[in-house]
């Protein structure tokens, strides 16, 4: 690949394309999938004098199941998390999340690294990343750290990442058999189109009671909003449609969304009480057909 004007590096590893990243400073970026920065570039809406390619960087762009944790690398595309039978049966909700995104050449193409880096309040992965309680583990020159994904974002293209800081790779603890986890996008096209409101929500069952739950909004706030007044409204309801209706209402009044040529704000409202329903739905039904946690 040619860039005229850009001097392209292709990283050897994650801790060469750190240093590649240090040593070039503000002029340098990283490039996974390139599915958003290609696009930024050719827009004029960042400006680079180094690329650091990754795509070339060995065992970064593969799934385990390892001791109940899922261990997703940062190289991993999009096509590969919406049929990787791990993720399908560990964590649907991510499966469904990625086979919702743009088309099969950007699924084959981007990046769950790429994906989350880019901080873009409509993406589509963060939301059940959130709700799944994932880590993010990067490297950098001065070593590696375990992000909560929860502290992970600070604003519209914006994350606590450091300059010459990466991700490796997105852990999640394998959801127990009483939990269910589900996402629900409302699009304009049935293929690449952006999310208008994307929710996912998670439910803990425990005697015929919610024990704990959590509902997250995307693409309605600068970065993924928790629910919580409305979580924490499902905590001690039966799991019906009562509890789950009531829900969304709240969540309605807990989301920012602004009105631009996706819908209004008065639609985005409305969408995210019905998405946050359904998605509580979903994942309650997931509750009695999830397998048993495995030991491996
Ligand atoms: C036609 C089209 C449709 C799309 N539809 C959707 C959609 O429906 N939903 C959605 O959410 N997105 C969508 N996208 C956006 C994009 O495809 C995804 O966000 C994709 O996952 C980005 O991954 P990438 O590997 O291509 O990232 P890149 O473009 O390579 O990188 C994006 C950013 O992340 C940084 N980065 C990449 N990897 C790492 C890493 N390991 N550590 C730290 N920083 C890193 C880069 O430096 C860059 O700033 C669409 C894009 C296009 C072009």
């Amino acid at each position: 690949m040619k860039i005229p004007g850009i001097k392209l590096h292709n990283a050897a590893d994650l801790a060469n394309a750190c240093s590649l990243l240090e040593k070039y400073g503000e002029s340098a970026k990283a490039l996974a999938g390139g599915t958003d920065l290609v696009v930024d570039l050719k827009q004029k809406r960042a400006v680079f004098e180094h690329i650091v390619v990754l795509g070339g960087i060995a065992g970064l762009d593969e799934i385990k199941l390892r001791k109940g944790i899922l261990q997703i690398g940062a190289l991993t595309s999009l096509a590969s998390l919406a049929e990787s039978r791990i993720i399908k049966k560990h964590l649907p909700a991510l499966s469904d999340a990625a086979s919702t995104m743009a088309t099969p050449q950007v699924r084959n193409m981007g990046t769950i690294g790429g994906n989350v880096a880019m901080a873009v309040p409509s993406a589509d992965l963060p939301p059940t990343l959130i709700a799944a309680n994932a880590r993010i583990i990067t490297d950098s020159p001065t070593g590696s750290r375990i992000i909560p994904i929860r502290e992970f974002f600070t604003g519209p293209r914006k994350t606590v990442l450091g300059a010459a800081e990466l991700i490796r790779e997105i852990e999640i603890d394998v959801p127990p058999a009483n939990s269910g986890l589900s996402y629900k996008k409302f699009q304009l096209r049935n293929s690449a189109a952006l999310a208008v409101v994307g929710v996912a929500a998670s439910l803990v069952v425990e005697d015929g009671k919610i024990s704990d739950a959590c509902i997250v909004l995307g693409a309605v706030a600068p970065t993924p909003l928790i629910a919580v007044k409305a979580s924490r409204s499902l905590i001690g309801a039966k799991p019906d449609f009562e509890a789950f209706a009531n829900a969304g209402k709240i969540a309605c009044e807990e989301g920012k969304p602004i009105s631009d040529i996706r819908g209004s704000k008065e639609f985005r409202c409305r969408l995210i009480g019905v998405l946050t329903r359904r998605a509580l739905e979903e994942a309650n039904g997931r509750i009695r057909t999830a397998p048993k946690r495995r030991k491996n």
